[in-house]
């Protein structure tokens, strides 16, 4: 369903007459979305500011801003544009440097603001933010990003340098809200010392066009999941996840169908799940991205077993499974009063416990060591709902799930996250009342709502080698919902 805003603001007479006209109208940006597969430099080209303030990741982020195309601006000393010096000359995009407190050129179009908070310990240093981030934010381009970096606040030393990192949290948020109306998105990267290699490949998604709806976001990166000795971290960032074997319930319409269509677009052989009576539109997905259907209801006491054998059948999951996507989910709404039983067990067995039963079962058998599980989760049932009790607890429990397996299956490699959607464009959404929708998709950072391909991007990275850094995490894909954000 197309959004009647995003298309009249692209008119110039329409944004002109609403301007003049002084009316409270939104006008929501429409947003810069990437087209084709991954692709070696999706910066091209495209200037990113880099503020050093005496942060640790200067040699991260040289490393990783030019091979992806990128044209580095640094704000710093004249010595921190040093390890921006040999990948700018390798790859053709020699460093621009900026005094400390300078303005940016006139002519400067920043598509990314990146501040290296990792150096900030104390309230007062905070200004630092303040001093970078000032100047430079009218430069940000339509569709930019603004991506702070610091140090996970649980591995500060002192409380105050504790407080002075989770500030950063509250200060991307507000950034998110503000810069919304452009298009444009803010998060902040929490990094592990020692996970600065983990660093890059986030970075790359965020200031790509694939991270278009996501904002207002924490993301924390670590360790946790192991690598084996023989295979160290290389994540590669074309046909990401060539050879691997993918799973995707709910796989016959709506977010699911659109997270088959990437996984697949990026060299993944997808085994798409659907219930029985679904096998026409499953039959048409899984030939669009040469996969396989499986027509099975995952509430079923038998689907884990099923599923276990279905894997290990050469002609259906190929011996092993690399990358499994719980995406079936259901709605049965009803106030808590007027709820039947029915409705409380079917939605928390669909969202949860068909998720903890398959997942056990195939961590047991047919899930490789380093494979990808992602779970869908919901900011609607995080933030609770009238008539939402069932969907919200075990939307909620999902969040919860993912956060204790996390630890327990590191050891193997494996990364266990969830995705929270807000108001995504599907048939959920669309036999919503119109009222409901309409400021469903307004009270956002964005203005508008999210397309099922903003999801798919999400899993696509998560699912890639360089998806390592995150597990145990839920992450809100929203475009910035002031409800339950
Ligand atoms: P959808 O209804 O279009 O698709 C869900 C799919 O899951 C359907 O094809 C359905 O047949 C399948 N399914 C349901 N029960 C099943 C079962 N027992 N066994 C096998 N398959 C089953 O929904 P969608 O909007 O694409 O949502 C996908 C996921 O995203 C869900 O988990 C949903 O809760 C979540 N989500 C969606 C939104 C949104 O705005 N659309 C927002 C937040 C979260």
């Amino acid at each position: 369903m197309s959004d009647f805003l995003v298309d009249l603001s692209q008119h110039p007479v329409f944004r002109q007459t609403v301007k003049q006209l002084g009316l409270p109208l939104p006008m929501p940006e429409k947003l810069r979305r990437a087209r084709g597969p991954w692709e070696d430099r999706p910066l091209a080209d495209r200037a990113v500011v880099v503020f050093t303030a005496g942060g640790a990741l200067g040699n991260t982020l040289a490393t990783a801003l030019a091979p992806a195309g990128a044209v580095p601006h640094v704000v710093g000393e004249a010595t921190d544009l040093r390890p921006f010096l040999s990948p700018g000359e390798a790859f053709g995009r020699p460093p621009v440097h900026h005094a400390p407190g300078a303005s940016p050129p006139e002519d400067l179009r920043a598509h990314g603001l990146v501040f290296d908070a990792t150096g900030l310990r104390t309230p007062a240093e905070l200004r630092a933010l303040y001093d970078g981030l000032h100047p430079f934010i009218g430069a940000l381009a339509r569709c930019g990003r603004v991506i702070v970096l610091g140090r996970p606040p649980r591995t500060a030393s002192q409380p105050a340098a504790a407080a002075t990192a989770t500030a950063l949290e509250g200060f991307v948020r507000s950034v998110a809200k503000e810069v919304g109306r452009k298009g444009a998105t803010a998060h902040v990267v929490y990094v592990a010392p020692g996970a600065e290699a983990r660093l890059t490949p986030l970075l790359r998604f965020l200031l790509s066009d694939r991270s278009a709806f996501l904002t207002g976001q924490p993301w924390s990166i670590d360790a946790t999941a192991a690598d084996a000795p023989e295979t160290p971290f290389a994540p590669s960032y074309v046909r990401p996840l060539e050879g691997r074997t993918a799973l995707v319930t709910g796989a016959a319409r709506g977010i699911g169908a659109a997270i088959a269509a990437h996984l697949a677009a990026e060299g993944a052989r997808v085994v798409c799940l659907d219930r029985p009576g679904d096998e026409t539109p499953l039959a048409q997905v899984a030939a669009a991205v040469k996969g396989v259907p499986l027509a099975l209801d995952i509430t079923d006491a038998a689907a884990p077993e099923r599923l276990v054998d279905f894997v290990k059948d050469p002609a259906g999951g190929g011996g092993r499974l690399d990358v499994l996507v719980h995406n079936a989910g259901i709605t049965r709404d009803k106030t808590l009063g007027r709820m039947s039983p029915e409705y409380w067990d079917q939605a928390v067995a669909v969202n949860l416990g068909a998720v903890v039963a398959t997942t056990t079962a195939l961590l047991d058998e047919g899930l490789s060591d380093d494979a990808r599980i992602i779970c869908l989760s919901s900011v609607s049932g995080l933030a609770g709902n009238v008539g939402q009790t069932n969907y919200s607890a075990s939307k909620a429990g999902v969040v919860g799930y993912v956060r204790a397996l996390a630890p327990l299956v590191a050891g193997r490699g494996i990364t266990i996250n969830a995705i929270a959607p807000g108001f995504i464009e599907t048939r959920l959404t669309a036999a919503m009342p119109a009222m409901t929708r309409e400021v469903a998709r307004r009270l956002s950072a964005l203005g508008q709502g999210g397309e099922p391909r903003d999801i798919a991007e999400l899993v696509t990275f998560l699912a890639s080698t360089g998806g390592k850094g995150l597990t145990g995490q839920s992450l809100r894909a929203c475009g910035g919902m002031f409800i339950g954000a």
